[in-house]
């Protein structure tokens, strides 16, 4: 028979947005013949809704008004009720994959997925430790400096202490880091509340940002770079894609950027030299390793434009997946086409329940 996959979307993080295009990227292009599919989407105030109508309304975000009531997706085993989608007449359709299409908050940092967990459902992408260390720009850099990869210089505050005194913390920054300086808040994604800092004034304002979206703060050492992303799909032979260049049409790669005018270009292989692309792919592979990866993930890299240097920037646990994002375009072009990459991460999450 056919394998019932149930395509989470949408979502409370302010990567909402994202998460519809790439599910009804993804619903369009799955296999029909193999998988039955089900789509349960998440509000932004986090209800859970069972929604059985057309990819496009999930894409043009519509879909909420067709959404029904009266069905119950129930993910916690319990005594009188099974697990998987209840209907009107109470038959239970069971969910054999759960396939969280979700960036952010609460879809791609180990919550949603210490439900899964609970459920006993099998589902695509990287368990809880992955996701949340990879969601936490501060513990993935003690993990990846453990591991010997290459980082920029960096440090950390948090409110606690920058509000206790502020004087000090700048100061303490200003010892280990030269402007420019990244500010970026601990737990998120998309550029959101990441800013350049060029002087103590920039530091201290970007600071303050920052500390609306997350109280610990990463402090980076700003390099000028080639942004270098690489795909990652495997549980125990992990294989990485060909690497790709973003080309950020402003100062760095932010949010307006990524999803609001997309002025940004890429070339995909990126224009490096063998021995680089051949290191970042091995790199990739290691980080994705190194913090009990599974799945999928995009693993981003810097090369410094003036000494040539690599640096790994970030692991994304729950990468960008429309059929025209980095993660799948980077498999096509090494010979994985957007149908049967859907088909593997599926596959992986089926195979990883059997490891367990
Ligand atoms: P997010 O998880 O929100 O994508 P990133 O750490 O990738 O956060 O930062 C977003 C963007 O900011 C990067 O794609 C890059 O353009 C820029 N950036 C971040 N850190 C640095 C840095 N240390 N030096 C130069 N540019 C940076
Ligand atoms: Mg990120
Ligand atoms: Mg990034």
């Amino acid at each position: 028979g056919k394998i019932n996959v149930a395509l989470i979307f949408g979502g409370k993080s302010g990567e909402h947005e994202v998460s519809l295009l790439s599910t009804s990227s993804i619903y369009k292009y799955i296999d029909k013949e193999k998988y039955n599919v089900f789509t349960i989407g998440i509000t932004k105030d986090g209800k859970w809704m069972y929604y059985d109508g057309s990819p496009e309304n999930i894409e043009n975000g519509s879909w909420i008004d067709f959404v029904n009531k009266n069905v119950e997706i129930n993910l916690i085993p319990s005594g009188n009720k099974e697990v998987g989608i209840i209907y009107e007449d109470g038959k239970t359709e069971k969910i054999d994959v759960l396939f969280p299409v979700l960036h952010g908050p609460y879809g791609e940092d180990g919550t949603i997925q210490g439900l899964f967990e609970m459920s006993e459902i099998p589902y695509v992408g990287c368990g809880v430790l992955a996701s949340s260390v990879g969601m936490d720009k501060i513990v993935c850099k003690k993990v990846f400096s453990q591991l010997g990869l290459p980082q920029v210089n960096y440090t950390d505050t948090n409110r606690w202490l920058f509000n206790k005194d502020e004087k000090t913390e700048l100061d303490l920054i200003e010892d280990k880091l030269e402007y420019p300086i990244f500010v970026k808040p601990a737990n998120l994604g998309s550029s959101v509340g990441i800013s350049k800092a060029i002087n103590r004034e920039e530091l201290s304002s970007g600071i303050k940002e920052a500390l609306k979206y997350d109280s610990r703060i990463v402090l980076e050492q700003g390099v000028n770079a080639k942004e270098i992303e690489v795909a990652v799909l495997g549980n125990e032979d992990v294989r990485a894609s060909i690497a790709g260049e973003i080309k950020p049409a402003k100062d760095f790669y932010d949010y307006e950027d990524k999803y609001i005018n997309g002025a940004s270009t890429y070339e995909i292989p990126a224009n490096i030299s063998e021995d680089d692309m051949k290191n970042i792919r091995e790199m990739a592979i290691k980080a994705f390793k190194g913090i009990d990866g599974r799945g999928l993930s995009r693993v981003d890299f810097f090369i410094d434009r003036n000494s040539g240097e690599i640096f790994i920037n970030e692991i994304n646990t729950l990468p960008g997946f429309t059929n025209i994002s980095m993660y799948p375009k980077m498999w096509d072009k090494t010979g994985l086409k957007y149908i049967n990459l859907i088909d593997e991460l599926i596959q992986l999450a089926l195979d990883s329940k059997k490891l367990k």
